[in-house]
């Protein structure tokens, strides 16, 4: 029995485990690799896959980074089953859809680029065909409900209490006579008394376990606290007349906020003439899919709905579907509350509330996600005074909260909490989703509290796990290959600078105004460098302060 980390490995996104059981190929998970570049070449290298030879998939949830990839296996091939539990069939349906639409208009917007310099147009990674045809293979799967896709192999699904529909895949595993194997995936693992959504179910043995480690190196504020703090920010604006804009993931995150709301209302310590709006069709689809699917909830949510009453649904809620609508909420005079996607702020309508708000004092802006570096959100948190939001450079004088109670992943405490459900000795635990820094972190609090021998995998290593609870390591890509070849960037970069100074005289006979237009592209390209520059030499300088300390 093999498994190759094909993503997810020492990093977070890409998740998918290619297993080869008793000759049998088949995945758990098959999520778009997202992040820089080089990252993102990966969705595109479908050889290592080879999907026409797996036989089946496994998704624990619909999170893109789980699930992104499925469209592009079918577009190379794969024709076979893939399950998943029935609230992540329905989201499946809205998430790659929506996928493919990025996907498309990615591809066109690189085309008429590509063209203009006399290039063939770029295709996309896949299409809302390949979707469709994806879509056909998708087999429902309940939780607790053991099948076997071939012989000698059995699958349960379990509730991760993630996301809605999110789940713990286990896998039995009938080696030879009197030779069984457990296989434990966490999938994305949620947090105890999460809104919406159960606690995490628990597995008490296991001989492999994969396990996530988003953050294996710290806990979170808990959701009674941040319900407070939205509330503060809601308060704030409403006695200045000014809006909160709530830039949120639409698959999940929203919905939290929406409950929030509700909740706070149902207390009746919200304005009832502040208008709330969902600004987001995608945000607004998964929403219709969370009232569908609501026996899935805990039993509080669920309560709410047997009750007759739909806690998504507060009564002042607004859904803005075309852009036609989206545009009039900015003509909108006195409070309201925005929910809009993308919740780093780096795409989607968020954008255009914020160019119209972020510059108000008495406005405010409330995150309620991670942001990753680079992107507008984490500016904004990390306290920018301007930002660069539409091509327009705007001062920040709305008030920024930084709520992060409402992470739907498990902390560090949660993660040991959960793992010492295993009664088991022996068991191997593979650390997967997650930083590598915050792996090694977890894996040592791992061996120091449970004794199990914990592994790092790293992207495309392959182990084999035989029947007598042992791994090893069978192949690993050198990691040679992920060097940057400095040499070759940096004499890409003097060429270009010796190809424009030889061509000086043919650009001073330009005319005036292209003359102009090409030297703030130029002096562009060398604000970018001075930055990419200090950030360097301020860390090279604070590394060698850190070697003296030592
Ligand atoms: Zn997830
Ligand atoms: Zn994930």
């Amino acid at each position: 029995m093999k498994v190759r980390f094909l993503g997810a490995a020492r990093g977070v996104t890409g998740s998918c485990y290619m297993m080869k059981v008793k000759g049998v190929r088949f995945a758990v998970d098959c999520g778009l690799h997202q992040g820089n570049s080089e990252i993102e070449k990966r969705n595109w290298e479908t050889d290592i896959y080879d999907p026409e030879k797996i036989e089946f998939i496994m998704i624990t949830h619909a999170h893109i980074d789980h699930c992104g990839l499925l469209p592009k296996m079918v577009k190379n091939g794969f024709r076979g089953k893939i399950y998943a539990t029935p609230p992540t069939v329905d989201l499946l349906e809205i998430m790659l859809k929506d996928s493919a639409y990025i996907q498309e208009m990615e591809a066109e917007w690189k085309s008429k680029k590509r063209s203009r310099h006399g290039r063939a147009g770029d295709s996309p990674l896949y299409t809302q065909d390949d979707v469709e045809k994806t879509l056909g293979l998708i087999k429902a799967v309940e939780y607790n409900e053991e099948f076997s896709p071939f012989d000698g192999v059995n699958i349960l699904y379990k509730d991760a209490g993630h996301i809605l529909g999110s789940s713990i895949i286990e896998i039995r595993v009938d080696e030879e006579k009197d030779k069984r194997v457990k296989l434990v995936f966490s999938g994305d693992l949620g947090r105890p008394n999460q809104l919406l959504v159960r606690n995490p179910s628990y597995s008490e043995v296991a001989d492999f376990l994969f396990l996530e480690s988003t953050y294996g190196n710290r806990d979170h504020k808990n959701e009674d606290q941040s319900r407070e703090e939205l509330l503060e920010a809601i308060n704030y604006s409403y006695n200045k007349g000014q809006k909160v804009i709530i830039p949120a993931f639409a698959l999940e995150r929203t919905q939290e906020v929406l409950y929030s709301l509700y909740l706070l209302y149902k207390e009746g310590r919200l304005p009832t003439d502040m208008p709330i709006f969902l600004d987001s069709p995608l945000a607004i689809r998964a929403t219709q899919i969370f009232s569908k699917h609501y026996r899935y909830f805990d039993a509080k949510t669920r309560e709410f709905f047997k009750a007759g009453e739909d806690p998504l649904r507060i009564p002042n809620l607004k859904l803005s579907e075309t852009p036609a609508q989206s545009m009039s909420i900015n003509s909108l005079e006195g409070p309201a509350v925005i929910i809009s996607a993308s919740g780093m702020a780096n795409a989607g309508r968020v954008k255009h509330h914020l160019r119209h708000n972020i510059w108000k004092k008495g406005a405010s802006i409330v995150f309620v996600g991670f942001q990753a570096k680079g992107t507008p959100g984490r500016k904004i948190v990390d306290g920018a005074d301007t930002i660069k939001i539409l091509g327009e450079e705007l001062a920040v004088n709305a008030r920024v909260f930084t709520i992060n109670g409402f992470s739907a992943h498990a902390g560090q405490s949660h993660i040991l909490e959960w793992l010492s459900n295993f009664q088991n000795h022996g068991m191997k635990v593979f650390l997967t989703h997650g930083e590598y820094g915050t792996q090694k972190i977890l894996a040592e609090l791992i061996k120091e509290r449970f004794g199990h021998e914990v592994h790092i995998p790293d992207y495309l290593e392959e182990c084999e796990l035989k029947a007598d609870r042992i791994y090893e390591t069978i192949s690993k890509v050198q990691s040679e290959s992920f060097k940057v070849n400095w040499d070759y960037v940096l004499n890409q970069l003097e060429n270009q600078v010796s190809e424009l100074r030889d061509n000086q005289s043919h650009i001073g006979s330009m005319s005036w105004s292209d003359q102009v237009e090409l030297r703030d592209e130029v002096l562009e390209a060398g604000t970018v460098l001075s930055r990419l520059l200090s950030s360097v030499v301020k860390k090279g300088s604070s590394q060698e302060k850190g070697n003296y300390k030592s």
